[in-house]
């Protein structure tokens, strides 16, 4: 069992200690646990968001090192970040990440057309169609940013906190950009990242079931597990579920990262 995506304290809405969240990730008998903080640098570039405490890199990184090397022989720890995506904020993610030896960079997309998608007032001025449209053309956008990344999370995000009747985001609904998105990332390498975040979603994992068989397909192959957890209790949360689905369609792997070095672990 592996997990590629968690929060602790170092990030703004975190509630664990990054030694919580690894002596948890060894009693679930976990070989690896990746601490992943928010990275929001395009929200220092948005006036609104100037109330939301940006994560202190350098703490961030010498402080999960130093657990790293210090649980070695017990887990292996990913020392990770997830950078929220927005095509202004590239230059900042370029400087800032070439400072740090991280294991894994997690490409995100929270902001679209300069709104965080995570407000009711992102809704109330679109259909469902447009709302879910402009996030997927993010997400495509995303994928060219100037930054090393290694995998793309929650694809399906823009349902959490979505206000019409029925949020789930269907492939037929979008099949052109969903497609156009899978088969950039299988060109460049990138993992697919399975988030069992989900609520608000209608799902019980992200992406929904049928673009990840469609990934399949299309002959993708890299994909994570990640719990997105912000608080101890949901480590980990789903990993069998997703792990027996992702065997059914055909998958046999999922990835682990260490020095944005995919490695194999079997499902
Ligand atoms: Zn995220
Ligand atoms: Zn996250």
């Amino acid at each position: 069992m592996i997990d590629t995506h968690t929060h602790c304290i170092h990030s703004h809405d975190g509630k664990q200690s990054p030694r919580d969240i690894i002596e948890k990730a060894i009693s679930l008998n976990m070989e690896y646990i990746a601490i992943t903080d928010h990275f929001d640098g395009e929200l220092t570039l948005l006036p609104e968001f100037s109330y939301i405490r940006q994560i202190d890199l350098e703490n961030h990184f010498s402080e999960l090192a130093a657990l790293k090397e210090e649980y070695a022989d017990r887990i292996e720890l990913g020392v990770g970040i997830e950078c929220g995506y927005m095509k202004e904020a590239d230059g900042i993610y370029l400087e800032q990440l070439s400072k740090y030896d991280f294991d894994l960079t997690i490409n995100s997309v929270h902001t679209i057309e300069y709104e965080d998608c995570y407000m009711k007032s992102y809704f109330d001025k679109r259909t469902k169609f447009q709302a879910y449209n402009a996030y997927l053309k993010a997400v495509r956008e995303s994928l060219d940013c100037a930054y090393h990344y290694d995998s793309v999370a929650h694809i399906g995000y823009v349902a959490r906190k979505a206000t019409y009747p029925d949020t789930k985001l269907r492939y037929l609904d979008h099949q052109d950009l969903i497609d156009d998105i899978l088969k950039t990332m299988i060109a460049k390498g990138k993992s697919l990242e399975v988030n069992t975040n989900s609520k608000g979603t209608g799902e019980d994992f992200l992406p929904p079931k049928e673009i990840l068989q469609r990934y399949k397909q299309l002959g993708g192959s890299l994909l994570t597990f990640g719990s997105d957890a912000h608080t101890v209790d949901r480590i980990g949360d789903k990993y069998p579920l997703v792990s027996q689905y992702l065997n059914s369609i055909g998958f046999k792997y999922v990835f682990k990262y260490l020095s944005h070095k995919p490695i194999a672990v079997k499902l």
